[in-house]
């Protein structure tokens, strides 16, 4: 039975679901479904956390993030098993991902304080005597819905981010991945000792009860599908969102790249975390002149690699049972449309694995190059130029990340691709860079984690101008007259009333 048939429908009165493994079925635990009432009384429950944490200095709540952030990294090991149980990717994987997480802990909790703290900006000419100031203030109670795929690191961009800038956070993890969510719960009660960030689990359902729940923000990371409902909902009362939704990378080879190094990084992007990783290489565009080698290279490199339940594979299984279906009927397309499979093919598609596939000679407007396949598959297409390989680029309505390999003309190429990151002789290197950030553009959703705009994401400014002296004139008094107005004037001409022609060419 697949992890789908397993589950009851929204319909059923069931108040609990099964989580089970992804590799082989077993059930790994049971947890709540929790009702729209339930829910409620989560982010009720938040606002009062929230008026407490919100009233700590940044010092403090920074003290409170390192002491869970020091669980979490003591408990590696445990937290790992309970990903690998329930997404079935490696250990190593697992670890990797929850190293990444923490690291973001650590930089959203160290830099709140400088990136949101109260300062002062120029108050201009005309409001001379006043003194300006910005803050960020928390917006009170966030709620975060995320995926199965990266069930720590995912999150943890809207989670940390937003407690470090003084919210309560309501979480729903994937119904995949809900022993991930309520591990990081637990460990947050017991470093912090009140439930500052709480966790509601349950199916689709829940996640929509959370987002009409009367919280102040919802960050979803998400299909673009699932994201446009949440945000219809959240549409409903004016509740800002945070989308975070699929993409359709692709990573462009210059003719003087390091060919090694591109396939490498291609198959690394394609196939790790069986290609289910949101800004994951799903398509490459090579130079003619270097095609066939990258190529070669690519297929040499592919041949050692293998999706299975042993010790030593580097890829586990696919983790919803539906989208099997997907990347199968992806690979299909492509090869009814003229495509070749010079890597795996339709039979790497099995029951719980699929094996790495590298297609070649596809239409650019087959499903395998248009939609998120989200599994180890990649299409490799051959350029005339790099000004052919950013126009392929851009023709998706995704704009996640992208990936540029060129020794001469990395930055000029990146600054050509509409993504909200590019990765340069490397991939996927902005995700683990605390203060970039990350998120898209088109169907791959707007607002950003990380960095100091994953701070501000969760906040509101707060503008304030102080009166330090009388105004010179009193333009927003009752008492000006037609003179004060002709000294406006003047003083705007002064000001702004030159340079203005633009010179002829
Ligand atoms: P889904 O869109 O299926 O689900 C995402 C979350 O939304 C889950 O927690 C889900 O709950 C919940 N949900 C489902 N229906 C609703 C609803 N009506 N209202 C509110 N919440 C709801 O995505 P997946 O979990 O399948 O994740 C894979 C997708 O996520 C891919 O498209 C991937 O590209 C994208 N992604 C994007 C990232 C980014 O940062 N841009 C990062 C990682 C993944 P339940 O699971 O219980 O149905």
């Amino acid at each position: 039975m697949t992890q789908t048939e397993n589950r009851p429908t929204t319909e059923t009165t069931a108040t609990t679901f099964e989580s089970l493994s992804p590799a082989t079925g077993d059930v790994v635990g049971t947890h709540p479904i929790h009702t729209a009432e339930e829910v409620e009384a989560a982010v009720a429950r938040a606002r009062e956390e929230a008026a407490w944490w919100s009233a700590l200095s940044y010092d403090e709540r920074d003290q409170h993030l390192s002491a869970w952030k020091g669980v979490i990294t003591r408990r590696l090991a445990q937290l790992a098993e309970v990903m690998h149980q329930e997404t079935g990717k490696p250990h190593g994987d697992a670890m990797l991902e929850a190293a990444l997480a923490i690291d973001h802990i650590a930089w959203a909790a160290g830099h709140a304080e400088k990136v949101l703290k109260r300062r002062k900006v120029p108050s201009g000419l005309l409001m001379a005597n006043q003194s300006a100031t910005v803050e960020y203030r928390p917006l009170g109670v966030v709620g975060v819905i995320g995926p199965w795929n990266y069930p720590v690191f995912t999150p943890m961009g809207s989670i940390a981010y937003a407690l470090a800038a003084g919210n309560a956070v309501v979480f729903k993890p994937s119904e995949f991945t809900p022993g991930v969510g309520e591990w990081l719960a637990r460990t947050f009660l017991e470093s912090v000792g009140r439930p500052v960030f709480s966790v509601v689990t349950g199916l689709g359902e829940t996640g929509a009860a959370l987002t009409r729940a009367g919280v102040d923000k919802i960050a979803f990371t998400g299909s673009t599908e699932t994201g446009k409902r949440v945000m219809a909902a959240c549409a409903e009362t004016l509740t800002p969102v945070v989308i975070e939704a699929g993409g359709k990378d692709a990573l462009i080879v210059d003719l003087d790249a390091d060919l090694d190094a591109a396939a490498d990084a291609a198959l690394w992007g394609a196939c790790a975390n069986a290609g289910q990783t949101c800004a994951g290489v799903e398509r490459v565009y090579v130079h003619e002149r270097v095609y066939d080698d990258f190529l070669a290279s690519l297929i040499g490199k592919a041949r050692g690699l293998r999706a299975d339940g042993t010790s030593g594979a580097q890829m586990g299984p696919i983790t919803m049972p539906k989208q099997l279906e997907i990347i199968r009927s992806h690979i299909a397309d492509a090869l009814e449309r003229g495509g070749r499979a010079v890597v795996g093919g339709l039979d790497a598609v099995g029951d719980r694995y699929v094996q790495p596939t590298i297609l070649v000679d596809v239409p650019e407007d087959s499903l395998a190059v248009q939609e998120e396949t989200f599994g180890p598959t990649v299409t490799v297409a051959k350029v005339r130029d790099m000004d052919e390989a950013i126009e392929l680029t851009n023709a998706t309505r995704y704009g996640l990340g992208s990936t540029v390999f060129s020794k001469a003309r990395g930055m000029e190429l990146a600054g050509r691709i509409r993504s909200g990151m590019t990765a340069i002789n490397g991939v996927i290197t902005f995700a683990g860079v605390p203060s970039l950030p990350f998120g898209g553009v088109g169907d791959s959703g707007f607002g950003r984690i990380h960095g100091p705009d994953g701070l501000r994401e969760f906040t509101y400014p707060k503008a304030i101008a102080r009166q330090r002296f009388k105004p010179l004139m009193p333009l927003t008094s009752f008492r000006r007259t037609e003179k004060h107005e002709q000294q406006l004037a003047s003083m705007m001409t002064m000001l702004h009333g030159r340079g203005t022609t633009i010179p002829k060419p």
